[in-house]
This record gives structure tokens, sequence and C-alpha cells, in this order.
């Protein structure tokens, strides 16, 4: 259920905020818009990290980055009180990634389901992956998305690297 910025706090708005950027500094270097924010239980922004698919291994997601990242770097406890804020929802992969490592809330900007419908309207061919939500795939972890606000923003770096002229809806 999309929820607006005003629902959410101040620091998880910022946090928010951050993976977009991170998003459109992928893009701009050839990358996929793509950006996470790990945030430990003291709510510490600790890890951070952006797509890196543009040398050829497409399992450079944020989030996956991250699931490891916790794995090697935090206790089976701290990881269960940390959140992770993205720009676009995990994928099938990365959501259980972040499951098994043991992960806590997820907040993205905008959904997997969203994206597809935008990839949809402008005729880009679906990838080789099914587009299932982190719910679908790990139905355990909190999670909250898209946030309102962030939509036209991320759909406009979506639409900059496939380099449509988008309308907007
Ligand atoms: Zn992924």
């Amino acid at each position: 259920m999309t929820v607006s910025l005003r629902e959410l706090s101040e620091v998880d708005a910022g946090h928010l905020r951050r993976c977009v950027e991170l998003a459109a500094a992928a893009l701009e270097d050839g990358d996929e818009p793509f950006g996470s924010v790990l945030v430990d239980p003291n709510g510490e922004a600790v890890f951070e990290d952006r797509n890196r698919v543009s040398g050829g291994d497409r399992t450079r997601h944020p989030e996956f980055e991250i699931a490891r990242w916790a794995a090697a770097n935090m206790s089976p406890e701290d990881r269960a009180l940390s959140t992770v804020y993205t720009s676009g929802e995990h994928c099938p992969m990365c959501s259980a990634a972040h499951a098994w490592v043991g992960l806590g809330p997820i907040i993205y900007a905008t959904g997997t389901e969203q994206t597809r419908e935008w990839y949809a309207d402008w005729g880009i061919a679906p990838g080789p992956v099914s587009p299932l939500s982190i719910r679908q795939v790990a139905p355990g972890i909190d999670v909250r998305g898209p946030v309102e606000e962030l939509v036209a923003e991320v759909r406009g770096l979506h639409a900059r690297m496939l380099g449509i002229t988008d309308r907007g809806r």
C-alpha cells in the first residue's frame, strides 16, 4: 500500500532521499538507477551502495551487497533490528538474500509492480526473473512502500536510463 512521506519519520524520509541520490549517482556512472542504505539498531547508516551492473555482473544489486555486508559484519541480533532503505523494491534475488541473512524491515521508495508497469508502458521486454514482490518471496519481512512523493523522481531516472521522454501519468 502506498504511503506518504508524512506517514514516515523525518529520519526514514532522509534515508530514502539518500537512496534516490545513490540511484541518480549510479545512473550517472552508466549503472541502473537503484540505491540502498543499511541502518543499524542505533539508527546509524552503516553501509550504503548502489547498482553496479555495468561491468557485466547482473547480480551487483545494492540490496544483495547489503545482505552480504551485514552477514560479514553484524551479529544476527543486530541484523534482525536493522532496517534497509532502498529506492526500488528488492528483486527476488535480493529479497531472498535479505531473508537468509535475517535482516529486519525494508522501506522502499518505488515498488516492483510499479517498475514492471512503467517498463511495460515503455514497451521494454521483461527481464529473465519474475517480478515477484518482497512479500511473495519473503513473507516474514516487515515491508513499507511505495512512497507517493518519491515515485515520479525514481520513474524519471528509469526513463532517462532508457532514453525515454516520459510524459508521466
Ligand atoms: Zn536485486
